[in-house]
């Protein structure tokens, strides 16, 4: 994105996410999902780090929500109260500690520990304690000035009114050798003590509510964070006692000596504050982040209280300290959400899939984007009024959303990112694959193919496209293939190339491990020999061994599709209906088209054109690792050379190249006496 652009489209996303904050927190009413909000707030984001001189005041990254209300005496913080910005995936959190080593010594970033807690999804508030005792509850309101809410923060029992030293809890740590820390807890006075936390409610209490409340015909609250906000914000404090808030103490802003994250949350406990304690852990690194907010996300469920995600902060405050403040929110510190179950991308392309029946069901063609904590890159348009109803143009910016395992949808378009070049999706009148007229009751929204056998065609063609002699992609069996079309998330064997976990997970049978087994396997798939790749197009009449002989006079693809019907028919061995269907493939629109696609894909044969026959008649087995050659390379290297590549070792192989980590077949060469060579050798033999 030019920076032009990047500058109009962080215009619009500010009025937008403006527009429904406004919305939500002045009218209660929500028209998209607290997910598809925060992701287009995740993008204003993404968009602003990339080009930080755009950034403005006036940005909703920038800010905090909550102004104060008026009803409430306000309450001016004595150190600003930040909030944290959100991060969805690996690479975000590699890039913000990227971004925070950068601004470290060496020696400073080699000593960064992560603190990690759960996230809950409550109201933030401060609490002030003068001699141990509860003196001003406080919410944080846009960070500086908050509103005074003391009463019916002391309606909250897991508050204390009173803090005392926790002698059991202050023995415990010294038994565990941090004896130091208790020592901070003995020796501090209690003058005067700041603390923060986040005020919450159950999951079943808000349930609860929502149920009294619909009996009532009121309006309801849209999550738990809503709910503790409306009750902590009541000018009748009964109303908030009401609601049994709860409550989670995670950090002290006055020095009582803490140097580490995880030493103020000990120091809590060991005050009568109720922490998170049991759920957080201290991290050495992201991988171990990681991990715990796998854990983290598992346990969800069972948890009492919606937690969308897991605070991560650098443990070590001086770190802490020294890397400030940008926008509203401490650089040490980021919030690793949960994945989002509706986010924002934008809709590439709109491709019309052929089902089983003949219907024709238009598919968006997505951004790929993570839903639900997959990649997703196709989302069901259902048919031709859906997308009139939805009022979406290619090029749009859309909300997707994924319910349960279902292929993702459609759910709602925003007209107001459009830049001008969008345009509107049209119904092919023919069919796609057959190229047989389309058509339509009038009763009915559906289009169909009338040609009985459409659709077994498509299958017939992509199972010749994947099977061994030409793409032989493994685990992609006859019954997946139809479904993959089925469900519109290929068109052509092309799309295959395009697909990822996400999509795949989708559909039944499949797990996130075979998922990825099987977009790997696609992947590693992607330059294959010439004379597959020949074979592999299913022009008529050309068999393997026509593809090979093709493959060795013309080595590459461009001088078969450029070469006249008169020289086609001069090869021996190629008749004049061979030549003829081959002449015909390549001057035909659509295949050429398909051809264009492939290569755009980078999905094409290996670029060793200049062939010859150094390797005929030799039989080759790979086993283990190589250093600079992949397995798909080794193997068409050796078959465009005339040799070939066999999977297992028998008495008929004649080299077994042998790399790191060598198999079985490594023994089995050495039982039957077979050459064993390496890589180099290996070279050498063609070089
Ligand atoms: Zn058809």
């Amino acid at each position: 994105m030019t920076k032009d652009e990047a500058k109009k489209r962080i215009e619009k996303l500010k009025e937008t996410i403006d527009y429904h904050r406004h919305l939500y927190h002045v009218f209660d009413k929500q028209e998209i999902s607290d997910s598809a909000l925060d992701s287009l707030k995740k993008d204003l984001f993404d968009l602003e780090q990339q080009f930080p001189d755009l950034i403005t005041p006036d940005s909703p990254t920038q800010r905090i929500g909550g102004e104060p209300l008026d009803a409430f005496e306000k309450f001016e913080h004595k150190k600003r109260m930040t909030s944290y910005y959100d991060a969805f995936s690996r690479e975000d959190m590699d890039n913000w500690q990227d971004r925070n080593e950068k601004l470290l010594s060496e020696g400073e970033a080699q000593k960064i520990e992560y603190y990690c807690e759960p996230k809950l999804d409550g109201l933030a508030i401060e609490l002030i304690y003068i001699d141990s005792i509860l003196t001003i509850g406080s919410t944080r309101g846009d960070g500086i000035i908050g509103e005074n809410v003391t009463n019916n923060i002391k309606t909250i029992e897991a508050i204390p009114l009173k803090i005392k030293r926790k002698e059991e809890v202050i023995h415990n740590l010294e038994k565990k050798g941090l004896k130091s820390v208790a020592d901070k807890i003995r020796n501090y006075n209690f003058r005067e003590i700041i603390v923060r936390g986040e005020a919450v409610i159950t999951k079943s209490d808000f349930d609860e509510i929502n149920k009294e409340r619909e009996k009532q015909g009121l309006s309801l609250f849209a999550n738990p964070r809503n709910l503790a906000a409306g009750s902590i914000r009541q000018l009748d404090s009964k109303i908030t006692a009401a609601r049994h808030l709860d409550s989670d103490v995670y950090s002290i802003v006055t020095d009582m000596g803490q140097e580490t994250h995880e030493e103020e949350h000990l120091i809590l406990e060991a005050m009568g504050f109720k922490t998170n304690n049991r759920y957080n852990k201290l991290c050495k690194n992201l991988d171990e982040v990681f991990e715990h907010y796998y854990y983290l996300q598992k346990k969800r469920e069972k948890l009492p209280y919606e937690v969308d995600g897991v605070v991560v902060s650098i443990n070590d405050n001086k770190i802490f300290e020294k890397l400030g403040i940008i926008g509203k929110a401490p650089r040490a510190g980021i919030a690793l959400k949960f994945p989002l179950l509706e986010v924002t991308t934008k809709v590439n392309d709109i491709t019309v899939q052929v089902g089983r029946t003949g219907a024709m069901t238009p598919v968006a063609i997505l951004e790929p984007v993570s839903v639900g904590g997959v990649i997703v890159s196709r989302a069901t348009l259902h048919n031709e009024k859906e997308i009139k109803r939805l009022g979406l143009k290619i090029g749009d910016t859309v909300v997707i959303g994924r319910a349960g395992d279902v292929i993702p949808e459609v759910i709602k378009v925003f007209p107001e990112f459009r830049i001008g070049k969008e345009h509107d999706f049209k119904m092919p009148k023919k069919c796609p694959t057959c190229n047989t007229e389309l058509v339509k009751p009038e009763t009915e929204v559906v289009w169909r193919c009338p040609n009985k056998n459409c659709f077994a065609r498509k299958i017939k063609y992509f199972n010749h496209f994947i099977s061994r002699s030409a793409f032989n992609i493994e685990g992609l069996g006859g019954r997946v293939v139809e479904r993959l079309i089925e469900e519109g998330l290929v068109k052509d064997p092309a799309d295959l190339f395009d697909l990822r976990e996400g999509d795949l997970i989708l559909l039944d049978r499949f797990g996130e491990k075979s998922a990825r087994k099987l977009v790997l396997a696609i992947q590693g798939k992607k330059i294959i020999p010439l004379s597959r790749f020949i074979y592999s197009l299913g022009i008529r009449n050309v068999g393997q061994k026509t593809a090979i002989d093709l493959a060795k006079i013309y080595k590459n693809i461009h001088k078969i599709k450029e070469e006249s019907l008169e020289n086609i028919e001069k090869i021996h061995d190629i008749g004049p209906i061979v030549a003829k269907s081959i002449f015909d493939w390549f001057h035909d629109k659509s295949n050429l088209e398909f051809l264009d696609k492939l290569k755009e894909k980078k999905v094409w044969y290996s670029g060793n054109d200049e062939g010859g026959d150094k390797l005929k008649g030799l039989k080759f087995v790979l086993t283990g690792t190589l250093p600079n050659y992949k397995r798909e390379e080794v193997e068409s290297i050796i078959t465009n050379l005339g040799g070939e590549f066999s999977s297992s070792v028998s008495n008929k192989t004649d080299y077994v190249i042998a790399g790191e980590n060598p198999g079985s077949k490594y023994d089995k060469a050495k039982e039957l006496g077979v050459k064993i060579i390496n890589e180099e050798d290996f070279v050498k033999l063609f070089k």
